[in-house]
């Protein structure tokens, strides 16, 4: 605001609070989005609007017309923040570009994580498409410590056997160690270390409270056969969020629960009522999927799950499996789609106003789960569109803001993502409500979404007109703040 006068500024300001866009018609952006239906859920907007865009940034939401030196015409199409998945495992460049092509433009590890904060920032500097961050992960601070080659997931002896104290103190100081050089939260996957004592947990939840971090939690069983319910290792991360004052993210939850969803919701409503912070997330599919040789696959998962091999899919091949080629596939590793879930269980996930959506991606040279590429536009058009299970701004609300909402304590350049608003980062979705569809399979999961037709990250365009964009790298570190 240069030489505009006391009287000036006064008009201005309140000009800003009439029509943020007032004498802005002089103004060129670099980019200008017209017309398009613009929905913020922070403030519930639902509206027409015009987007004036410069320097990444959005510079002016208004009724009045703008002029950039480029144009979008966004009539008919929804104008969305971008979406923030806080579950991505596949953090490279054959997964950005199917998570691009679904929406999102902020995609986080903060599940499993990693044991080198440092390293895993600096492989992805100033070379993706979409904004990516990690966790510092228990498991890999628990191979480390048991002095194993950390992996993505543990399946020697830190998969199995109970730590020492003097491990437990190893891991602490590995996962204090990734919070001081930013971190965006603390990973578990209880369930992949069974002989993980619940002090043990409780010492890392201890590390993450310190630091303001959220545990992003796998919990330790799954499905409803006591003892080891999810119903009961939803009480031990509650518990431990209570002792200890971390923040509890607990993920995919109705993967983990199974029948038993409705009760871990209903749990997670009460805990919250009592003031504790405690948030979840789920997918939009009825299988799962992990490494055949991971825990989960331990002796009496047919219980545990209530299934058999016959709902186990091979990922590489689509092929069902048999007890013999269990036995066979689980000496070599790999990953399995687990077919443990009813529609009605996603359904109830999916329409709880407690979670938020986020994918658990992960693409091998075009093998996995259909989540990956797929999640965000199914939720759009599967469950918005089609079976009404929610309202469109409720959806966005969950792949927007509430998962910005999340991280922002830690990450305070988080309250810029998540939002349709001035001075927020322009990381945009643009898509056509009435054609946005997840095409992904179990069969062929690796085929990008329908109706996503721009998607910004940035201020920059890296999908134009339903096309992918190449040797564009407006992706950026989101990372705690930490000494440079
Ligand atoms: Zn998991």
């Amino acid at each position: 605001m240069k030489r505009i006068g006391l009287l000036g500024s006064i008009a201005l300001i309140l000009g800003a609070l009439i029509s943020p866009s007032i004498s802005t018609s002089q103004v060129a952006y670099d980019l200008v989005i017209l017309n398009g239906r613009v929905i913020d859920p922070e403030t519930r907007t639902d509206a027409v609007r015009n987007l004036g865009i410069s320097n990444g940034t959005i510079k002016a939401i208004s009724t009045n017309k703008l002029t950039g030196r480029n144009v979008i015409d966004a009539r008919g199409l929804v104008v969305s923040p971008g979406f923030i998945d806080l579950h991505q495992h596949g953090q490279d460049e054959e997964n950005y570009r199917f998570k691009a092509m679904d929406g999102v433009t902020t995609a986080l590890e903060l599940e499993v994580g990693t044991g080198d904060i440092d390293a895993w920032y600096a492989q992805r500097d100033q070379k993706t498409l979409i904004n990516y961050g990690v966790s510092a992960g228990h498991l890999a601070a628990r191979m480390a410590a048991m002095h194993e080659p950390v992996t993505f997931l543990p399946t020697g002896d830190a998969a199995r056997r109970a730590a020492t104290d003097t491990e437990i103190g190893e891991m602490k100081q590995r996962l204090e160690d990734g919070l001081k050089r930013g971190a965006v939260a603390v990973g578990f996957g209880i369930q992949y270390t069974p002989n993980a004592s619940r002090w043990e947990i409780l010492e890392m939840f201890r590390v993450a409270a310190k630091y303001g971090a959220s545990c992003h939690v796998h919990m330790r069983h799954a499905g409803v056969k006591e003892p080891g319910s999810s119903i009961q290792a939803l009480e031990e991360v509650i518990s431990a969020a209570a002792i200890t004052g971390a923040p509890l993210h607990v993920v995919h939850i109705q993967s983990t629960g199974g029948p038993a969803t409705p009760k871990l919701l209903q749990m997670i409503a009460e805990a919250k009522s009592r003031g504790l912070d405690v948030t979840t997330e789920c997918y939009p599919y009825i299988a799962g999927m992990t490494d055949i040789k991971s825990a989960i696959f331990d002796e009496g998962w047919q219980e545990v799950f209530n299934i058999d091999y016959k709902d186990l899919q091979w990922a590489a091949t689509g092929e069902r499996l048999t007890k013999e080629s269990f036995d066979r596939y689980r000496k070599t590793g790999g990953m399995v789609a687990v077919f443990s879930m009813t529609e009605e269980v996603v359904n109830t996930a999916i329409s709880s106003p407690l979670t938020m959506i986020a994918s658990d991606g992960i693409l091998d040279k075009g093998k996995g789960h259909p989540r990956t590429a797929g999640t965000y536009s199914r939720v759009l058009g599967n469950y918005v569109r089609e079976k009404k299970a929610l309202t469109l701004i409720d959806a966005l609300t969950k792949m927007t803001l509430w998962p910005a909402q999340r991280l922002e304590r830690r990450v305070p350049s988080m309250k810029n993502k998540g939002r349709v608003r001035v001075g927020a980062d322009a990381d945009l979705t643009i898509f056509d409500p009435q054609s946005i569809i997840d095409r992904s399979t179990f069969q062929d999961p690796a085929i990008y979404s329908g109706g996503i037709k721009f998607v910004l990250v940035n201020g920059v365009l890296i999908v134009k007109d339903s096309q992918l964009q190449s040797g564009v790298t407006p992706g950026r570190p989101i990372r705690a703040p930490y000494p440079k």
